[in-house]
C-alpha cells in the first residue's frame, strides 16, 4: 500500500511522509491500516524491532486528531519521553501541538490540556488520573509503547491498570498497543478488544549466531571464522566488522561496563579512521564536552575522538543524540550500550553483539539471564535497511556448553508469553486504594468489575484468585485505616486520600505510621528488640500495621489474642524524639526502598549494631530466630547506616567503598529516603503524631548530606555540603553569619573562586556581594587546601554535589 493512498490524516501528512522517504507502507503497517488503525479501531501490533511500529502509532494518533480528538502516547521510560515528543513535533507544521509530561509527581494537568498529543510514562498518567486531570476525558486515542512490559513485575501493573482505567473512563477509546514479538499477542488483543497484527516481517534479513573460539556459529548451520583473532571476543568481532566497513553495537549489562568497553574498543576503532574522519570526530567530541563538564562527558568525548562511544540512560539527552547521529553517519563505528538503546532509539548497525546475557537482579540476589524477548529486541537492531545486505547478531560463549546453552536459550527459543503481574499484592494495594480514593470505584462490586477488565482477569484460569487477593487487599487497607467499608460501599479516609496522593505503597505508609506512632509513644523500657518482638508475635497485633494481606487473612481465620496492649505502655512516661538513624531505618524498611544486600560478615556486624542502637529503632522488631524477617531488618539497618553516614558528611568515595555501591546507588538511596521522609512528615502532620519536626530535620540532613549544625548554611543555594563545612569551620555558622561575614573569609572558604563567592552571597541576600579587590583570607585558604579534595569544586555546588 502506498502512503499516498492513506485517508483520514491531516492535510499534508502523506506528502510529508513521502518526503521522509516513506513511500510504501511496510507489510505490518499496511495490515494495521486494513485493520482500521486510521478509522479509530484498536490495534495490537506485535512485530519485530525496527519494523516501523512508530508509524502505526502515528497513523492512529494523527487520524484521531483529524477527527477532533486528542492522543496520549505512553512511553516505557522517562528518558524516552522527550525523544518521542521531538519525533512527533515534525507534525506540528500541520496544525497540531505536542506536549510532554515528565515531571515527578505534581500535576501539570492544566498545561497538558492544550495539546493534541501528550507523551508521558504510565506512572505519570496514573498520577494525573489520581489528581483529577479532566483532559483525560477528551482522549480519542491512547498508544501503549512496549506493551509487553505489562509483564514487568515492578512497573507492569501500573501500565495494565492505567490502560484498563482509561478504557473504562473514556467510552470507545482507541488503543494502539505496540509490542515486541511475544508468544501470546492474541491474548493482549483479546483483552484490549483490538485487532491483531502479528508479524515476523523485518525490513532486512537477520542472521543470528553465537561466537565461540575463533568463529561465529550461525543459526543456518554455517560457521564463519573471523580473521583478526586478536584480543577479546568483542574486539575481534568489531575488528572483523570494520574490515568490512561495518559498524557494531555492543550490548552490556551496566553503565560502568558500557564505559569500560567503549574505552577498550576505541583502540580498535581508532585504527580504521582516516584524517578527515578524525577531524569530524574531533568536532563531535568538542560538542560533547560542551554539553556538561563532568567526567562522564570527558570520557565520552575521549572515546568519540577515536570512533567509539558508550550510551546509557546516565548520559544527558544531548550526549545521546550526538552519539546516535554520529553513529548513523558512520563516524562512530562502535557503540557499547546498556539495553535502554534497544528499547526505544533507532540506531541500526551492521552487527550487534550481545556481550552480557546476564544481569544483576537485586530481587533475585544475583545474576539472572535476560529474557528471550529482551535479547531478541537487541538482535533487532542489526542491519540497516538499504545499506547492509543483512544484519548479524551474535552472543558470546566462553565454552562449548555455553555455546549450546545460548543456542537453546536464545537462538532457537520462541518468544516468551506476556503474563500479567497484577495479582501481586503490592501492585493491587496501590491500585485498589487509588481506585477508591479517586472515586473511580465506590463499591466493592464496582471494584471487582473493574478488576475483571484487566489483562490478569483475561488470562487467569482461576478467576477467583484476583477476587480473593483484592478482598485481602481491601481488608488490609481497612485494617490500616485507609479505606472504610460498610460491606458494600467503599470510601477512602483522609489518610487514605493522602497516601494515594503521596504515591507511596500503602504498605510503606502503614509501616511509616506504625513507626511514627511508636516514636510518639511514651517510652516504657519494654521496647527492646527481643521483648517487643516477642509481644507482637504472641498478640498478632493488628495495629502493627505492616502485615501482608496473607498474614492478615490467617489471623482473621484464627482469632487473635490480646490486641495491641503490649505496645501501649505507660502514658505518663516521657517521649523522646526519634533519631535520624531510627527514621532512616524506618523508611528503609518500607517496600518502596530498595535495600542494600548483606554481604558476608554483614550479618554479625549489623546484628551487633541492632542491639547497640535498639532503642533508636522504631516499630516492632522481629527476633533473630525469624530468619527472613531478621535479615530484612538488618538489610534496612545497613541502608539506614549508609544514610546516617551520608548525613554525617562522609565522603562519597568512602561511602562507596564501605558499602560496596556506586555513586548512582547512593544517589538513589538518598533520593528515595528524601521522598519517603517527606511522606512521613506529611503523615505525621495529618495524624497529629508529634514528631514532624524530628522527621523534617532528618530529611533535611539526608537532602543536604550534612550534620545538624550545617542545616541552615547548606540550605543556601550553591553552598552544598562541602562548602558549608568549610565556611562553618572558618567561623561562618549560619545564614546570618554569612550575610555579615568577612568577604576574605568567604573567598578563602571557596578556594578563591570569586564568581562562586559572589553567587553564594547573592543567594543568601547579601547587600553587596561584589568581590572586587577582596583577597582570600590566607589562614582559611590554607586550612581548606589542606583538607584533601581539591578537585571537587565544580562538583559540590548542589546538595547532591558529590554525584554530579
Ligand atoms: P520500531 O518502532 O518497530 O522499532 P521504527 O518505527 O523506529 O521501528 O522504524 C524503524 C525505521 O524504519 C525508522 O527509521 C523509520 O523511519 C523507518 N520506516 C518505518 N516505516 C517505513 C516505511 N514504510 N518505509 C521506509 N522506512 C520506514
Amino acid at each position: 500500500m502506498n502512503v499516498a493512498e492513506l485517508t483520514g490524516l491531516p492535510d499534508g501528512v502523506p506528502e510529508h511522509l513521502e518526503g521522509e522517504g516513506i513511500e510504501e507502507l511496510y507489510p505490518p503497517q499496511a495490515e494495521a491500516v486494513e485493520a482500521g488503525v486510521t478509522d479509530g479501531e484498536s490495534v495490537v501490533a506485535s512485530v519485530p524491532t525496527a519494523s516501523g511500529k512508530t508509524l502505526i502509532a502515528e497513523l492512529g494518533m494523527l487520524s484521531a486528531i483529524e477527527r477532533g480528538g486528542t492522543a496520549l502516547y505512553i512511553v516505557p521510560l522517562r528518558a524516552l519521553a522527550g525523544e518521542k515528543a521531538t519525533e512527533f513535533e515534525q507534525f506540528e507544521q500541520y496544525g497540531l501541538s505536542v506536549g510532554v509530561s515528565t515531571g515527578n509527581y505534581e500535576s501539570d494537568g492544566d498545561r497538558l490540556a492544550d495539546n493534541d498529543i501528550v507523551v508521558a510514562t504510565s506512572e505519570k498518567v496514573d498520577s494525573l488520573v489520581r489528581n483529577g486531570a479532566d483532559w483525560i476525558d477528551d482522549l480519542a486515542c491512547v498508544v501503549a509503547d512496549e506493551v509487553h512490559l505489562v509483564d514487568d513485575a515492578s512497573r507492569g501493573p501500573t501500565l495494565e491498570v492505567t490502560l484498563a482505567k482509561l478504557r473504562q473512563r473514556v467510552a470507545d477509546l482507541q488503543v494502539v498497543a505496540l509490542s515486541a514479538t511475544v508468544g501470546n499477542a492474541d491474548e493482549i488483543a483479546d483483552w484490549l478488544d483490538a485487532e491483531l497484527v502479528d508479524s515476523d516481517w523485518r525490513p532486512i534479513d537477520l542472521r543470528t549466531g553465537v561466537h565461540y573460539g575463533q568463529s561465529v556459529h550461525y543459526d543456518d548451520g554455517t560457521q564463519e571464522e573471523l580473521s583478526g583473532g586478536s584480543q577479546s571476543q568483542t574486539a575481534a568481532i568489531v575488528e572483523d566488522t570494520l574490515r568490512d566497513d561495518g559498524s557494531t553495537l555492543v550490548f552490556v549489562n551496566s553503565r560502568r561496563n558500557a564505559e569500560a568497553a567503549a574505552r577498550r574498543l576505541a583502540d580498535v576503532s581508532s585504527e580504521s579512521l582516516d584524517a578527515e574522519q578524525r577531524d569530524q570526530l574531533r568536532e563531535v567530541a568538542e560538542e560533547i564536552r560542551g554539553v556538561s563538564d563532568t567526567e562522564t562527558s570527558d570520557d565520552l568525548a575521549d572515546a568519540v575522538e577515536q570512533g567509539a562511544a558508550f550510551h546509557h540512560a546516565g548520559l544527558a539527552r544531548q550526549h545521546r543524540e550526538l552519539v546516535e547521529d554520529a553513529f548513523r553517519d558512520r563516524l562512530i563505528r562502535v557503540v557499547a550500550a546498556t539495553p535502554t538503546l534497544a528499547a526505544g532509539v533507532n540506531t541500526p548497525s551492521r552487527r550487534v553483539i550481545v556481550r552480557d546475557w546476564q544481569r544483576y537482579d537485586g530481587t533475585a540476589g544475583g545474576m539472572q539471564p535476560l529474557s528471550v524477548l529482551e535479547v531478541h529486541q537487541m538482535f533487532g537492531r542489526a542491519g540497516r535497511p538499504g545499506l547492509d545486505p543483512y544484519g548479524e547478531a551474535v552472543l558470546l560463549a566462553n565454552n562449548h556448553d555455553e555455546l549450546e546453552e545460548l543456542f537453546d536459550r536464545y537462538i532457537y527459543a520462541d518468544p516468551d508469553p506476556v503474563r500479567s503481574k497484577l495479582a501481586a499484592e503490592p501492585a493491587l494495594r496501590t491500585h485498589v486504594l487509588a481506585a477508591v480514593a479517586t472515586g473511580f470505584t465506590t463499591t466493592e462490586g464496582a471494584l471487582h468489575e473493574f478488576l475483571g477488565e484487566t489483562l490478569y482477569a483475561a488470562q487467569t484460569d482461576d478467576p477467583r484468585r484476583l477476587k480473593t487477593v483484592a478482598e485481602d487487599v481491601l481488608a488490609y487497607l481497612e485494617a490500616n485505616g485507609f479505606v472504610e467499608s460498610d460491606g458494600e460501599n467503599l470510601e477512602a479516609t483522609t489518610t487514605g486520600h493522602l497516601v494515594s496522593q503521596l504515591y507511596v505503597d500503602p504498605m510503606s505508609a502503614a509501616t511509616l505510621i506504625d513507626g511514627l506512632r511508636d516514636a510518639a509513644r511514651p517510652s516504657t523500657g519494654a521496647s527492646s528488640v527481643k521483648q517487643r518482638a516477642g509481644a507482637d508475635a504472641d498478640s498478632g497485633d493488628e495495629s502493627a500495621g505492616f502485615q501482608t494481606a496473607n498474614e492478615l487473612r490467617e489471623e482473621r481465620e484464627t482469632p487473635a489474642g490480646e490486641d495491641g496492649a503490649a505496645n501501649e505502655g505507660d502514658e505518663d512516661a516521657p517521649t523522646a524524639d526519634p533519631t535520624p538513624l531510627g527514621l532512616y531505618h524506618l523508611v528503609s524498611r518500607t517496600p518502596d526502598m530498595y535495600e542494600l544486600y548483606l554481604r558476608s560478615g554483614d550479618n554479625e556486624k549489623y546484628t551487633e549494631l541492632a542491639y547497640e542502637r535498639e532503642t533508636e529503632l522504631l516499630g516492632s522488631a522481629p527476633t533473630e530466630y525469624e530468619d527472613a524477617r531478621w535479615e530484612d531488618w538488618l538489610s534496612a539497618l545497613k541502608t539506614a547506616k549508609l544514610l546516617e553516614d551520608w548525613a554525617s558528611e562522609l565522603d562519597e568515595d568512602r561511602l562507596a567503598e564501605r558499602y560496596g555501591v556506586g555513586p548512582g546507588d547512593i544517589r538513589g538511596k538518598v533520593e528515595t529516603a528524601d521522598w519517603l521522609l517527606h511522606a512521613a512528615e506529611r503523615l505525621a502532620g495529618a495524624l497529629d503524631v508529634e514528631c514532624a519536626t524530628a522527621v523534617r530535620e532528618a530529611r533535611k540532613r539526608v537532602e543536604y548530606g550534612v550534620r545538624e549544625e550545617l542545616l541552615d548554611l547548606a540550605g543556601v543555594r550553591d553552598v552544598g555540603r562541602k562548602r558549608a563545612r568549610r565556611l562553618y569551620n572558618a567561623g561562618v555558622e549560619s545564614r546570618a553569619d554569612l550575610r555579615n561575614a568577612e568577604k576574605s573569609v568567604v573567598l578563602g572558604a571557596v578556594r578563591g573562586r570569586r564568581k562562586t563567592a559572589r553567587t553564594i552571597l547573592q543567594n543568601v541576600g547579601h547587600s553587596d556581594p561584589d568581590f572586587e579587590g577582596v583577597d582570600a583570607d590566607s589562614s582559611v585558604a590554607a586550612s581548606v587546601s589542606g583538607s584533601g579534595d581539591t578537585e571537587d569544586d565544580a562538583e559540590d555546588q548542589t546538595s547532591l554535589g558529590d554525584f554530579s
